[in-house]
């Protein structure tokens, strides 16, 4: 199947202007304080929602 109309170029732009990235949230951790993702774990010390659910860093070294 191919398009009925050509699309205009006015029409692709208006459509592209929302595909615009956003810039990452941040939020402090509440463990080390580091800026960290909300409901992501901490990349730092590997803590989120009250535990820690990553092992980082001496565990493995
Ligand atoms: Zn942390």
């Amino acid at each position: 199947m191919l398009p009925v109309k050509k699309m205009s170029k006015t029409r692709t732009r208006t459509r592209r202007a929302h595909h615009a990235l956003q810039p990452v949230n941040l939020c402090a951790c509440p463990k080390c304080g580091k800026p960290k993702r909300p409901h992501a774990a901490c990349g730092v010390c590997g803590y989120a929602s009250g535990k820690v659910l990553l092992p980082v860093g001496d565990k493995e070294a």
